[in-house]
């Protein structure tokens, strides 16, 4: 049985910032996804606030949202069979420092706000991430 799936990626501001946003996009493509939608846009901090709202109690909250607005991001609409799981492993950890060898984060993220990409962690979580950013 097939299961395609579309999932919500974000290359966030520090590997946008870096120019890694080619090179990123290739990795997905090279490891089978599609992508359907895309878009360079900047945020403001209360979109993001509303992106972000399942964090809101965290104590990261606040800087996440600063940081997720402070600069161009690229978010894009992946598909591929099984892409929610497909696209968490490809991102790797987290934290980069404990993201395997071969992931998006071990590569290029920074620290563990800076860690280069978003993606959604559930199907469903995937379906309201795509409307919030391309539902028009
Ligand atoms: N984050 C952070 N500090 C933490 C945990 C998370 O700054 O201690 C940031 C990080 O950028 C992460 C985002 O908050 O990507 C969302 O956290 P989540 O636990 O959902 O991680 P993800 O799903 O992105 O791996
Ligand atoms: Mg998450």
């Amino acid at each position: 049985m097939s299961n395609v799936e579309q999932t919500l990626s974000i290359i966030k501001p520090d590997a946008v910032e870096r120019n890694l946003e080619n090179e990123i996009k290739e990795i997905f493509k090279n490891n089978g996804f599609i992508i359907l939608e895309e878009k360079k846009i900047q945020i403001e901090k209360l979109e993001a606030e509303k992106f972000y709202k399942v964090h809101e109690t965290k104590p990261f909250y606040n800087d996440l949202c600063a940081y997720l607005s402070s600069g161009p991001i690229v978010v894009m609409v992946l598909e591929k069979e099984n892409a929610v799981l497909e696209n968490r492993k490809l991102m790797g950890a987290t934290n980069p420092k404990d993201a395997e060898e071969g992931t998006i984060r071990k590569k290029y993220g920074i620290s563990i706000d800076k860690n280069s990409v978003h993606g959604s962690d559930s199907v469903e979580n995937a379906r309201i991430e795509i409307d919030f950013f391309f539902k028009d």
